[in-house]
């Protein structure tokens, strides 16, 4: 249960006074769903308001304060034409106070003829005259000074003013509670930070105010690491399944390749772990193609071999297919039974895998995070896989280890390449192994940009490829961020390719029927179709070697690691592969440079900084579709800077006081309901 004391602060925004209907939008287009949000809603910039007596050209663009005094009104004969108030200040210079879109009984009784009002805008020029649209402020001349000269700007949106949103704030600010101090005193004092109730009062004051930022940043970073942490002891207090297979089925398997040596030391490092009785938590790292998958079967036949059972997941029914067929080609021959389980998957064949898992005659489970919704049950659950994590969050995590009786082992796949601070920040409680290493004889990748105007080309291009037996993918722009759009994209763009090469063009996206990916997917893998035409969907792992072109249309419109993933779909086999990158028209700067580093750099580590840098966690960890809470007050500025020091002071205080139950940990526990980390609180109790 949160603390009462901070009942107030999770109001709905509702209990705010003067938020009515027609706020509703605009505060959700913000996200700004309780007090708290607003709290944490921070300025962006601020006003600095120059109060003055006299009007003047030179100050045109800024935001003045002056005393006035109305003269005249001008009222045009037309309704959409804007209402203006001709005044002047004391040296008799005039202005015109503008008011759109509204009768004028309303500035008319603002600003009544003759009598001295203090008005504050923004100054304009307008032609040689002055004028203030709209202005901020007009008041009595004596109540001029209840006006800040500096004045906080936020983040607004249509149909949310500035004014609105700092009495907001203030309101919000106003119902933040004093709190006890969670941060270790010693580094506290070293920074020289204020409390958390001033810190924020501060940052919302001065948006400059760089150390009152950085100590609401550290709060937040911190709760993260804390929670992990909760998670880690909770889940190495439980009991695991010690795994020790005896390598008969792995050396059954008839691999064409031999294991890098990346792949054994990850396979070793995991085999370590299994044999443990507490639970595994590991996370493995390994760029595209680097061989996620064998090490997760590896692992899997090593809990088979000890008689226990594991399950594999994938983040889309596609993955999940492609792995099931995957696994059951290179087990195949071996006393190994798979099964697969998704949203589809109903009746007889759902009831018969569910029996299979119950009675121990079905090993490993192959599906989507359909397995968490459903009734499953396992005879025997020792290692569950998670792969291309990124689309799971932490809660997900940790349903699953509820799933079984004991604890299975779990095994965190990451497609992406991570930066150090993003690992620790969302994957803060798992030991790490890193793929580093490539398979041997792969061909570097070759990576072209152009300008979507040389389309004709491009198709030329295409054409060659599948004359030559090769296979593309053509992958659609991303249109706004709805699936519908997209999809409408990639039907017109497979149409168009089908008028010049028939049968030869598949098409796959997001809304499709199941049956009908698969059946795409099929023909594509199969080589019955050359040319796939696709959504992001196939963004994650899916793998057919003989596809050595990849298409990227609006390149510019994607994040680097999306491209970079995308990327990784084509040099899986030994034939040179190629990427093209089709751009739009007129590119900013950075969207240039962005996809310059693409040319240049194969490296995911190199590119999923630069992601972080300009575009945040979000995108990289595609936490936006799982709905993962993402960082809020902490940027990734602060993130290299703080998170060193947070995990630390949560190692330190997980160690003196691991109930959390002594004074700090009590304030730590309000911060972690703070910035909601309530699940992982609750997992104090259950401990
Ligand atoms: P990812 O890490 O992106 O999931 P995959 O597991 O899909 O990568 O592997 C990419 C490709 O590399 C697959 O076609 C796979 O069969 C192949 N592969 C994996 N390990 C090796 C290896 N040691 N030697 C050669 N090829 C390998
Ligand atoms: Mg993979």
């Amino acid at each position: 249960m949160r603390p009462d004391i901070l009942n107030p602060l999770f109001a709905e925004i509702s209990a705010l006074k003067g938020v009515g209907p027609a706020l509703a939008k605009p505060l959700e287009r913000l996200a700004l769903a309780r007090a708290v949000d607003v709290a944490f809603h921070l300025p962006v910039s601020f006003i600095d308001r120059r109060l003055t007596d006299e009007l003047s050209m030179a100050d045109a663009g800024r935001v003045i304060g002056i005393e006035l005094t109305p003269v005249d009104y001008r009222a045009s004969g037309s309704a959409r034409a804007p209402f203006r108030v001709q005044a002047v200040d004391r040296h008799g210079n005039g202005v015109a106070l503008v008011y759109f879109g509204r009768n004028s009984a309303w500035p008319r009784k603002l600003l009544p003829l003759n009598e001295p009002r203090f008005v504050s805008g923004k100054l304009e020029s307008y032609g040689d005259t002055l004028q203030i649209v709209h202005p901020d402020y007009v008041l009595p001349p004596e109540e001029a000074e209840t006006i800040p000269a500096r004045e906080a700007v936020y983040g607004l949106s249509e149909g949310l003013t500035n004014n609105r949103m700092r009495d907001l704030a203030g309101q919000a600010l106003a119902r933040a509670p004093e709190l006890p101090e969670w941060i270790e005193p010693s580094l506290l004092a070293r920074k020289g930070w204020p409390g958390w109730r001033e810190a924020l009062t501060r940052a919302h004051a001065d948006p400059s105010d760089a150390l009152a930022r950085e100590r609401l940043a550290y709060d937040e970073i911190f709760a993260g690491q804390l929670a992990l942490m909760l998670v880690r002891q909770s889940s190495r207090k439980r009991r695991g399944v010690p795994i020790a297979g005896d390598g008969r089925l792995r050396a059954m398997l008839n691999l064409p390749f031999a294991p890098t040596g990346a792949q054994r030391r990850a396979f070793g490092e995991i085999e370590g772990d299994m044999a443990q009785g507490v639970p595994m938590l590991r996370l493995l790292q390994g760029d595209v193609g680097s061989g996620k998958t064998l090490v997760a079967l590896m692992a899997l036949l090593n809990a088979v071999e000890a008689g226990a059972q594991g399950a594999l997941l994938a983040p889309t029914e596609i993955l999940a297919r492609q792995h099931y067929e995957g696994l059951r080609r290179m087990v195949a021959g071996l006393p190994v039974e798979i099964a697969i389980l998704t949203g589809r998957e109903k009746g007889k064949v759902r009831e018969a895998t569910l029996m299979g898992l119950a009675d121990g005659s079905i090993d490993i489970l192959v599906g989507t995070h359909a397995i968490f919704q459903e009734a499953v049950r396992y005879r025997n659950l020792a290692l569950a896989v998670i792969d291309e994590q990124h689309r799971f969050g932490v809660a997900q995590r940790m349903m699953l280890a509820a799933k079984a009786e004991r604890t299975p082992h779990l095994l965190v796949m990451t497609a992406t390449p991570i930066p150090r601070t993003l690992t620790l920040t969302y994957y803060g409680e798992m030991d790490v192994s890193r793929l580093d290493e490539m398979p041997p004889g792969r061909q570097p990748i070759q990576t072209l940009v152009m300008s979507s105007q040389r389309l004709e080309e491009v198709v030329e291009a295409l054409a060659r490829h599948v004359e030559g037996g090769g296979q593309a993918y053509w992958v659609c722009p991303l249109v706004e961020e709805s699936e519908t759009s997209d999809q409408a994209a990639a039907e017109a763009r497979a149409e168009a390719l089908k008028m010049r090469f028939g049968e030869r063009v598949g098409l796959v996206h997001g809304r499709m029927k199941g049956t009908d990916k698969d059946a795409a997917m099929d023909a594509f893998a199969a080589n019955r179709t050359q040319i796939l035409v696709a959504t992001t969907v196939i963004e994650v792992g899916v793998d057919v070697p003989n596809a050595s072109l990849i298409i990227i249309e609006g390149a510019d419109r994607f994040g680097l690691a999306q491209l970079h993933q995308l990327r990784g779909r084509v040099g899986r086999g030994d034939k040179a592969s190629v990427c093209l990158l089709l751009r739009g028209g007129a590119l900013s700067e950075t969207a240039r440079a962005r996809l310059a580093l693409m040319r240049e750099t194969n490296d995911g580590f190199r590119i999923a900084e630069e992601d972080l840098r300009l575009r945040g966690a979000g995108e990289i960890l595609g936490t936006r579709q799982s709905g993962e809470a993402q960082l809020k007050l902490a940027t990734p500025e602060h993130l290299s800077a703080l998170i060193d020091a947070a995990r630390d002071d949560a190692h330190l205080l997980m160690e003196r006081d691991g109930g959390l139950a002594q004074e700090r940990g009590q304030a730590a526990r309000t911060c972690l309901y703070l910035f909601e980390r309530d699940a992982a609180v609750g997992l104090l109790r259950s401990g």
